[in-house]
């Protein structure tokens, strides 16, 4: 374990904000959690977790203990003739796991290629891209808690998936720690490309003659990413800033007969998903400055960037004048997909 006192994050967030955490704490081991809680210094502050820091907004310096899992290890659980089962420590950089199972031929992760951030947050933030999220392809999540240092494991069905959420995001935040999580994966004969996503069966087509492989996926994933996303060694950022907004049939009526030419997406219940991208470009914010430094992405109008030394403030200030020149223009309001702390 390794504990820092006024320890600067602006290496540990992926938007490079600048500022400290009263204390760092890399968690080792299980029992790490009760030598930590018989502290009374630690133990009377708020203790929050990160992992990468790639979906957060720091504000200012944080008076509370910053806990984050440096468990890295993966190990094959279970096996046989197609499948493999594989626990893997939350600390383990996520692209890192996507990259073991391409070199292993193993079908499962391949579409979620080149996302930021840890394996731990995975099932947190139920992760998802080109048509594939985490909660597919996750059997069993190991927790610690985080006042005791007790173990619970919690199957697929007992984590509440759902759109970027789980119950490690709403009723245990800052209370269990993911410390393992397993993956049912296919073997390379066993498994089949998930072409769900238009725009990845299309960027596939030039390989119409060859059979599909998970490494070609992978490739394909990550040539699209660069094209459509900054990148986030050169320019602060935390990916998409914004939910794409969900509106009731009676409210997409009105809104379609002034916006004919917006996108939707038909929910199962019958509501109306609204792409952000769109809503944030039609009010002229793409590619635009706000200050000397930051503004939004030319790339991705939801992406949000910190293009030299900004301050938390100054990118919520930004993330504020969308959301109210967007709830003008449409009467949609905007949520935040990043947390702001
Ligand atoms: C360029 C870019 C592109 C992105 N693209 C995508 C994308 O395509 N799809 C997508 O879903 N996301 C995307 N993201 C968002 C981000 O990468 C994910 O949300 C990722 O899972 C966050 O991982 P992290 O380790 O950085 O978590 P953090 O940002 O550190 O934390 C996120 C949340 O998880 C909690 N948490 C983290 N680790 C643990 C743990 N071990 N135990 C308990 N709680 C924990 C934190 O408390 C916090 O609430 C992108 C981000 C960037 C910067």
């Amino acid at each position: 374990m390794r504990i820092q006192a006024n320890y600067s994050l602006k290496q540990y967030n992926t938007f490079k904000i600048d500022i400290k955490a009263k204390y760092f704490v890399e968690i080792e081991k299980q029992s790490d959690i009760v030598v930590l809680r018989s502290d009374l210094q630690l133990s009377s502050l708020p203790w929050i977790i990160i992992g990468g820091a790639s979906n957060l907004l720091f504000n200012t310096d944080l008076e509370k203990v910053v806990v984050t899992c440096r468990f890295k290890k993966i190990k094959i659980v279970k096996e046989d003739d197609d499948n493999v089962w594989i626990s893997v420590g939350a600390g383990l950089g996520w692209h890192e796991l996507v990259e073991y199972s391409i070199e292993n031929n193993l079908w499962g992760l391949e579409n979620l290629a080149y996302i930021p951030g840890t394996v731990g947050a995975a099932p947190v933030q139920n992760i998802g891209a080109y048509g594939a999220e985490a909660r597919d392809v996750i059997t069993r999540v190991q927790t610690l808690n985080l006042f005791t240092g007790e173990r619970e494991v919690f199957r697929n069905s007992d984590c509440q998936f759902d759109y970027r959420s789980s119950i490690f995001k709403t009723d245990y935040k800052n209370k269990l720690l993911v410390h393992r999580v397993t993956f049912h994966l296919k073997k390379g004969h066993a498994g089949k490309a998930n072409l769900y996503y238009s725009q990845l069966k299309e960027a596939l087509t030039k390989y119409k003659k060859q059979e599909l492989t998970p490494k070609i996926i992978f490739d394909t994933v990550i040539e699209l990413r660069k094209k459509k996303l900054p990148d986030v060694k050169k320019y602060g950022n935390a990916g998409s800033f914004f939910k794409n907004p969900i509106i009731s049939a009676d409210y997409f009526k009105k809104f379609a007969n002034k916006f004919s030419d917006a996108p939707y997406h038909k929910t199962i219940n019958g509501e109306y998903k609204i792409p952000a991208a769109w809503l944030i470009e039609s009010t002229g914010w793409k590619g635009k400055r706000f200050n000397k430094n930051t503004g939004v992405s030319q790339l991705h109008a939801l992406v949000l960037v910190n293009y030299g030394d900004a301050t938390g403030k100054e990118i919520n200030q930004l993330a504020n004048q969308i959301q109210e020149d967007v709830d003008h223009k449409f009467g949609i309001h905007l949520e935040r997909e990043v947390i702001c702390i």
